[in-house]
């Protein structure tokens, strides 16, 4: 299992070696326009090998990507001062043409995983972009609320004393402020949350409750105030996808994808729960969702389509 990453910054190495811990691919080759970036974390990767699997980590370019199964996309640029955030999008964007391109001339079959934010709206391009070259959108992935859905996921299980992964709950919409946390569906070990807080005798109020919600909604925030950046949440749930993807996994995730219409909003992308395999997405999960979330995940879903709008009047 062979997987290109382009941007070997702080989310594309720590994707790499997230990936040969998991041992989810054998043969990892970075690409960054900072090559003397991509040599030395490479190189600092393939230091960690011998303590891990016997697999190749390398710094190469575009045509080092023939025989990539996965594809990440984690390059971006920053904002310079006195940029819009329109600016930078635009700036992103023709970073986002030049790496899809590229990639499918030399990997026509890979699967994209596309981290590089705002990734709902670059992996809505991303979906333009790869089928003016006849790539189907069922093979763009976002990573979208799959980390927001994992600090649900965390944060339920250390209040209830159980293990994450016994926790089904989503965060649904956009990877950003209007995120939709679902709470009316949430299951722990197939038991409904309510009758679990009963058999446990868990406290649980609106306070917990609102606690919970805000420390998800605002982790990424908390996290770039104390360090700077997120990227080993990030670099763990890019290199699940690509474990999903290399062995043909069928498990259930939150990506961002295209869709032709959700709650009354046409062609956007955003994060639902998906079925994950070998070939990519798989399809949507039929989620039941009360009128409430059903309302909240509308404004989210508008809020991706302005910024959409507002990109292509521009
Ligand atoms: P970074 O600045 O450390 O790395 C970006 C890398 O992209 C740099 O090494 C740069 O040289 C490279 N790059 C820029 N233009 C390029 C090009 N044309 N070709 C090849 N490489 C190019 O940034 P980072 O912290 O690694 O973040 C990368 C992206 O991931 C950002 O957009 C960030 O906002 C996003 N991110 C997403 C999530 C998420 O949940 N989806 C979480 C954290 C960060």
């Amino acid at each position: 299992m062979k997987v290109g990453i382009i941007g070997a910054g702080l989310v594309g190495s720590t994707a790499a070696y997230a990936i040969i811990l998991l041992k989810a691919a054998n043969e990892v080759v970075l690409i960054d326009k900072n090559t003397k970036r991509s040599i030395a974390e490479a190189a600092d990767i393939q230091h960690a090998l011998p303590f891990i699997s016997a697999s190749d980590v390398y710094s190469g370019s575009y045509d080092d990507l023939k025989g990539c199964k996965v594809i990440v996309h984690a390059a971006g640029v920053s904002q310079k001062p006195g940029e819009t955030r329109l600016m930078l999008l635009e700036r992103n964007t023709a970073v986002l043409r030049e790496v899809i391109t590229n990639a499918i001339k030399y990997a026509p079959d890979a699967i994209f995983i596309i981290a590089t934010n705002p990734v709902d709206i670059i992996t809505h391009l991303s979906v333009g972009f790869a089928s003016e070259l006849g790539v189907p959108r069922e093979r763009i992935i976002g990573t979208g609320t799959t980390l927001d859905t994992a600090r649900f996921r965390a944060l339920l299980g250390r209040h209830f004393g159980v293990d994450p992964h016994h926790v089904h709950g989503y965060v649904v919409g956009e990877h950003g402020d209007s995120e939709v946390l679902i709470w009316s569906n949430i299951d722990v070990g197939g038991v409904a949350l309510i009758d679990f807080i009963k058999f446990r005798k868990v406290e649980f109020n609106t306070d917990i409750k609102d606690e919970i919600e805000n420390s998800v909604r605002n982790a990424a925030y908390k996290i770039i105030e104390g360090k700077g950046s997120t990227y080993y949440g990030i670099g763990a749930a890019i290199a699940r996808l690509v474990e999903i993807i290399g062995r043909d996994n069928r498990a259930i995730l939150t990506i961002s994808t295209r869709v032709k219409e959700i709650v009354g909003v046409k062609d956007v992308t955003l994060s639902l729960p998906h079925l994950i395999g070998g070939e990519g997405d798989l399809g949507v999960l039929p989620l039941k969702l009360i009128e409430k979330e059903k309302i909240l995940l509308e404004t989210s879903a508008r809020i991706i389509r302005n910024k959409l709008d507002e990109y292509d009047r521009n």
